[in-house]
């Protein structure tokens, strides 16, 4: 972890320091950009990257030919494209939870994840509030909801589209428990988010399979993390199961192939009427074991417009159109919200 961590700040620096517009090699094709060859990592690219250059930045995408490898997310790989994907954003004018059911927010707030869970019973919890300024987007959706305290809040790993807007929210808002796996990460995103924890005078809860939350009415439990990932902060993710009466989701934060084998394995409780589908929708996630585990009648990706780590994967998209699952995106649908009433599951989408 320790070794990432210098690694991610080696490679800031690098970033930094390097005017990549001047001296970076290869000459550009008729749509304007070109495919790094050589030496990607010093220019903040992968092997094979296809980007452009502007000015005095370089901005990447992924072309449509080239295998779907996602890069993974931390705050370092996504410099240039990080205020590109949620700097224009607004929160989205949504709806007040119903009382006496249960209310999932899968709010839009660009690359990134943020889902926000109101019970039958009032609880409130969130899972991660997406990269750093998404935080203010976030704490403006859970002001719309009439949102008073925050019973349980869960950083499914140290990501910084996960993790990044926590410390926002944590500031605002009481908070009476945090959940999160048992991994660090030595970014600032991260070490902020520990001091706004414990600013709020807590300490932070383990989550990992077999944690089940105190909530009244409802049987929320982590699935995952089922072990130690070593530097691998997506598949550390914790993986919440929530049922309410007879309706069940599945949130998995990023967590990919390796977890989701882990946890059917484990034989942990994976059958979901909703599955929020791993890592935005990335081919890392949403094995097809996996989903057949889970056997979702609906999915949900969690993904910014035109992001630049090519997510969601089309193998997955079509995965879960063979498997009839109906699939929402926060980009094309805006926030998605899925209301219970124990028995059925109705869904109110911006767009
Ligand atoms: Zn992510
Ligand atoms: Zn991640």
């Amino acid at each position: 972890m320790r070794k990432i961590g210098l690694t991610l700040i080696t490679f800031s620096m690098i970033l930094m320091s390097t005017n990549v517009s001047m001296a970076h090699p290869g000459r550009t094709d008729a749509n304007g950009g070109h495919t790094c060859r050589t030496n990607c990592a010093k220019w903040g690219l992968k092997d094979g990257e296809y980007h452009y250059h502007n000015g005095s930045s370089t901005t990447t995408t992924t072309p449509k030919a080239s295998p779907e490898v996602a890069p993974k997310d931390s705050s370092s790989s996504s410099t240039s494209s990080s205020a590109k994907d949620t700097s224009s954003l607004k929160a989205d004018k949504i709806k007040a939870p119903a009382k006496g059911k249960l209310s999932v927010y899968f709010l839009n707030v660009g690359q990134g994840d943020a889902t926000y869970i109101k019970t039958a019973a009032g609880d409130d919890i969130l899972i991660d509030a997406g990269k750093n300024d998404a935080g203010d987007i976030v704490v403006n959706y859970l002001k719309q909801l009439g949102v008073d305290d925050i019973e349980i809040l869960i950083s499914t790993h140290p990501d910084a589209d996960h993790v990044g807007g926590l410390d926002t929210v944590l500031e605002k808002f009481k908070v009476k428990a945090v959940y999160a796996p048992k991994v660090s990460h030595t970014t600032d995103t991260f070490k902020d988010f520990l001091l706004a924890v414990k600013k709020e005078g807590l300490t932070i809860k383990e989550a990992k399979a077999g944690v089940t939350l105190p909530l009244k009415g409802v049987t929320a439990k982590f699935v995952g993390p089922t072990k130690s990932y070593g530097d691998d902060l997506n598949d550390w993710s914790a993986v919440l199961h929530l049922a309410y009466g007879s309706n069940s989701f599945l949130f998995t934060g990023d967590a990919e192939k390796k977890a989701e084998n882990d946890m059917i394995a484990a034989k942990e409780t994976l059958k979901a009427d909703v599955l929020k589908a791993g890592h935005h929708g990335s081919v890392s996630s949403t094995s097809a074991a996996f989903l057949k585990a889970v056997a979702p009648k609906y999915a949900i990706i969690s993904v910014g417009k035109n992001n630049s780590y090519g997510h969601p994967a089309a193998t997955i998209l079509n995965r879960l159109k063979t498997a009839k699952v109906t699939t929402y995106r926060t980009d094309l649908n805006g926030t998605v919200t899925a209301v219970s009433d124990g028995t059925k599951i109705s869904f109110l989408k911006v767009k």
